[in-house]
């Protein structure tokens, strides 16, 4: 059985006035369903040490333990400030940092190492849907960026269509259970069926209150990865009890 997970990515948004908001989570995420809220770096301890019973993630880490890396943080410091998870991959580190599968497969590796979770980002722009190679891309940052090693506990995947993301645009269902079902299967392929049946999968890309019980309902779809409704919990507590509803 595979736990669902409600994961929230905060961003750059977010002061430590911020962390009301996830107190206003910790009835929700009493249910079935995982909570996880990334919130940006300079949270993470006070967020964790406020025991609210949601978990704590990093939104990056540096693939290397420690050294001259100006402005980076290791999974190490990820997990010493109370981080569970730790989300990599996302399209926007992809864009903004020039991040590629490489990258991603090696932060992967260390944030492994240091016992968190991952939480890996996938998904493909609108030009590259539109030239009907969705799952190619999809195929190819899969193999690119996931480490030999992976389990039903240290990762989870998130796909999240590019052109979705932040734009109110959400794929048909039928577009998302036929990425989320390709994903699957890709992970039984490469990790063996126990493995890749174990991973969760998450549907990321403009989810709201209103769409949630509907993207729920799909196929191999274990949860969301949440940016802006994830800010408040007025927001996010419905998405959440969507998924406990669904579970
Ligand atoms: C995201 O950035 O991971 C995301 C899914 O954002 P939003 O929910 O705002 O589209």
């Amino acid at each position: 059985m595979r736990r669902k997970l409600a994961a929230g990515n905060w961003k750059m948004n977010g002061t430590r006035a911020a962390l009301s908001e996830i107190a206003a989570m910790a009835e929700a995420a009493k249910g079935a369903a995982e909570v996880l809220i990334c919130p940006p770096a300079t949270l993470i301890a006070e967020a964790a040490g406020a025991n609210t019973g949601v978990a704590i993630g990093g939104q990056d880490c540096h693939a290397e333990a420690k050294g001259a890396h100006t402005g980076d943080l290791s999974a190490d410091m990820l997990k010493d400030a109370g981080a569970s998870h730790v989300i990599l991959g996302h399209s926007e580190r992809r864009e903004d940092h020039d991040e590629h599968d490489d990258h991603v497969r090696a932060k992967t590796r260390a944030a492994w190492e240091a016992g968190l979770v991952v939480v890996l980002c996938c998904g493909e722009t609108l030009a590259e849907r539109e030239a009907q190679n969705t799952l190619d891309i999809i195929g190819g940052q899969l193999a690119g960026s996931i480490p030999d090693g992976a389990t039903g506990h240290n990762l989870v995947v998130a796909y999240e269509p590019i052109w979705a993301i932040g734009t109110g645009k959400v794929p048909t269902t039928d577009q998302i259970g036929e990425v989320h079902d390709f994903i699957r299967a890709r992970l039984e392929k490469r990790f063996g069926e126990g493995v890749g049946r174990s991973v969760r999968l998450l549907y990321g890309g403009s989810v709201k209150p209103a769409n949630a019980t509907e993207i729920f309902a799909v196929s191999n779809v274990d949860g969301a990865l949440v940016g802006g409704a994830s800010l408040k919990a007025a927001d996010f507590v419905p998405i959440i009890e969507a998924l406990n509803a669904s579970a």
